[in-house]
């Protein structure tokens, strides 16, 4: 019998097939009226089952196949690692990806979940700086903290990474293993709910390191940002607090008012206008100095690096998966112009200071981000839509 069908019948990923052959076997001793051995063996397979200790996780066992909740065994730390309770944990568009199977790290059945918050339940026995009971978040890419990468400080780019939620199960579960946990695990102030925590793990980091570190955008730049879904907000709103003039293009009105409302002087509704790169060159003087594709797609990429003004910089963060990996760039613009063009990939743990302290002094109020809560139910149904676009803001999960 193969193992999913297993988790159907008995709700537990970790019993082995061998125990029912067992205990088929006891019982058929127990018929032949071997009483005392049988009984014994059938009461330690019993107590083997009993003991193993479940948790609620949403699992799919193909790509693009149904998201069901399962009882599966929570996980055990690793020596470097922490299991954590989950207390929120938002849905992503890396998410979806993972479920479409454009993400060759998963292997199934799989676990998604990578924007997460919540409270130390077990820690490894090499762990130093944490302690069970501490609230943590983490970035979805958890470097090694030993390789040339993570040596350099530069862990989001880390050349032995973990991520949960696609390297290993992720935390739309009750409970998720981190490892490397103390390189990677950041503890959240006590003014940031769990709910509000599990939206910087990846979207809202890695805009701010696009805006800050890698865009370095300051006071009084235009900034463009194309697609306003959860990582474009972001951006609008970090590049906001810094002083920026911001110009946000979406395809949908509701998404172009909350735009506004989190800081963008202008917006663009793509569905309605044909030349964004010259509409964006006119509201901004001759182009932006920084712009961000914050939709991952040919045209938006395209767009953000052409409606840049000389020695602009585009950055790109939304991801260009699922057959346009190789897009269009208008090099010709690239070398003329001087442009850069930058990825964005996570931030670094060690980063992580600096935009909390943002946060609780009341410059970055990542909870305007959230549409709404959930519970997992709801997520596994709201994971394949992702693509439709129907949110205008971020999902978050806090009831398992
Ligand atoms: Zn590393
Ligand atoms: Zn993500």
């Amino acid at each position: 019998m193969c193992r999913a069908k297993y988790e159907k019948c008995v709700g537990i990923t970790e019993i082995e097939p061998e125990y029912v052959e067992i205990a088929l076997w006891c019982l058929f001793m127990l018929y032949k009226r071997s009483h005392l051995l049988s009984s014994i063996i059938l009461l330690r397979i019993t107590f083997t089952i009993v003991s193993q200790r479940v948790m609620r996780a949403a699992i799919f066992h193909q790509y693009q196949g149904d998201i069901n909740i399962h009882n599966v065994s929570d996980p055990s730390p690793k020596s470097h690692g922490v299991v954590i309770k989950v207390g929120a944990t938002g849905l992503c568009r890396s998410d979806w990806h993972g479920w479409m199977g454009h993400d060759s790290d998963i292997i199934l059945p799989h676990v998604p979940g990578h924007e997460l918050a919540g409270t130390i339940v077990a820690l490894g026995e090499g762990i130093k700086n944490f302690k069970i009971g501490d609230r943590v978040t983490v970035p979805f890419v958890c470097g090694c903290g030993t390789c040339e990468q993570c040596n350099s400080g530069n862990h989001q780019v880390c050349d032995h990474q973990s991520q949960p939620g696609f390297t290993h199960w992720g935390s739309f579960a009750e409970y998720v293993a981190l490892d490397f946990a103390d390189t990677n695990l950041v503890k959240i102030p006590n003014e940031i709910n769990d709910v509000t925590a599990a939206t910087l793990g990846c979207r809202f980091i890695t805009s701010y390191r696009a805006i800050v570190a890698q865009g370095q955008v300051t006071e009084g730049q235009y900034v463009a940002i194309h697609g306003c879904g959860g990582v474009g907000l972001s951006a609008i709103m970090i590049a906001h607090a810094l002083g920026a003039q911001v110009i946000a293009i979406d395809i949908k009105e509701e998404t172009l008012v909350l735009a506004k409302e989190l800081g963008a002087i202008h917006t663009i509704n793509a569905s309605h206008h044909n030349h964004i790169i010259d509409q964006v060159k006119d509201l901004t003087k001759g182009g932006a100095h920084v712009s961000v594709d914050a939709l991952g797609s040919p045209q938006t990429c395209f767009n953000s690096i052409a409606n840049l003004r000389k020695r602009g910089k585009h950055i790109q963060v939304g991801l260009m998966v699922g057959g346009h990996e190789e897009t269009k760039i208008p090099m010709e613009k690239v070398i003329a112009n001087e442009l850069e063009i930058i990825g964005s990939h996570g931030m670094q743990a060690h980063k992580y200071p600096e935009m909390l302290d943002m946060i609780v002094s009341g410059k970055l109020h990542p909870e305007k981000l959230i549409e709404k809560t959930i519970n997992l139910e709801e997520a596994t149904r709201a994971l394949p839509n992702m693509n439709k676009f129907e949110s205008t803001g971020v999902l978050v999960i806090n009831s398992f």
